[in-house]
C-alpha cells in the first residue's frame, strides 16, 4: 500500500494565526485538492494528521471540527480525490499528550490502523513540528512553503533529509514523476481492511472524552 501523510492547515488549506474555527474559515489552497486526487489516481491513500489544539482551548467544539472536515472531504471529493482518514490531536499545547506533533503519537496510530511501516513514507507539513514527528518515525519529511512554510525554512534546523517544495501540488508532481513506486516498501504482507475497521471502532468513542490520545475519523458518511 502506498501512503502519503499530510498536515492540514497550511498544506491543504490556508492557515490562520487565529485558528480555523468554522467551515467558512476553511479555504483550500488552490491546487491542493487536485493534488490529492492525483495521488489517489496513482494509487496512494492519503491520510491527514493534524494538531487541533483549538478544541482543547475551547475555541471550537468537536461538532465544528467535524463540520470543517466534512467541508474538506467534500472539497477534495469535488476535485475527484479522497482523504482516507483524518487523525487529529484535540489537546491544548500544554496538555503533554502523546499525539500533538512534534510527538509521533498520531503517526504510530495511523501505522497501526493501516498495518504499515512508515519508513520512507512521504509526510508533508509546513511547520517544523510536522517534520520532526515524521522524522521520529522514519517517514520522509517534506516541507511545503505554503502556510508557515516560508518561516519554517528561514528558521532552519530542519530534520535531515527534508526536501522543500513550493506547495503540495509541486510536491505531488515530484512524487509522481520521480518515484512512482515510492511507499510500496511500506506494505506488510497481510494488508487488509483493518484500517477501516479500526476507524469504525474509534467512532464509537466519545470524542470529547479523548481518553485515547488521538482519533481517526471515518471518512464515509452513510
Ligand atoms: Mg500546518
Ligand atoms: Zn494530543
Amino acid at each position: 500500500m502506498k501512503l502519503v501523510i499530510l498536515d492540514r492547515d497550511g498544506v491543504i488549506n490556508f492557515d490562520s494565526a487565529q485558528f480555523i474555527k468554522s467551515p467558512a474559515e476553511w479555504k483550500p489552497i488552490p491546487g491542493s485538492p487536485e493534488a490529492i486526487a492525483r495521488l489517489n489516481q496513482a494509487g496512494y491513500r492519503v491520510v491527514v494528521a493534524t494538531n487541533q489544539s483549538g478544541v482543547g482551548r475551547g475555541l471550537f467544539d468537536m461538532d465544528t471540527l467535524n463540520a470543517i472536515h466534512e467541508k474538506m472531504h467534500k472539497t477534495v471529493q469535488a476535485a475527484g480525490g479522497r482523504i482516507d482518514a483524518i487523525f487529529y490531536c484535540p489537546h491544548a499545547a500544554d496538555s503533554k499528550c502523546e499525539c500533538r506533533k512534534p510527538k509521533p503519537g498520531m503517526f504510530y496510530r495511523l501505522a497501526a490502523c493501516y498495518n504499515v511501516e512508515l519508513t520512507g513514507v512521504p509526510a508533508v507539513g509546513d511547520s517544523l513540528r510536522d517534520l520532526q514527528a515524521a522524522a521520529a518515525v522514519g517517514a520522509k519529511p517534506y516541507l511545503v512553503l505554503t502556510g508557515k512554510g516560508e518561516k519554517t525554512r528561514e528558521d532552519g534546523d530542519l530534520p535531515e533529509g527534508t526536501e522543500v517544495f513550493p506547495d503540495l501540488a509541486a510536491l505531488v508532481d515530484h512524487l509522481l514523476a520521480t518515484a512512482p513506486d515510492k511507499g510500496e516498501k511500506a506494505e506488510k504482507p497481510e494488508k487488509s481492511d483493518k484500517a477501516d475497521k479500526a476507524e469504525k471502532g474509534d467512532k464509537a468513542d466519545k470524542p470529547e472524552k479523548a481518553e485515547k490520545p488521538e482519533k481517526a475519523e471515518k471518512t464515509d458518511k452513510p
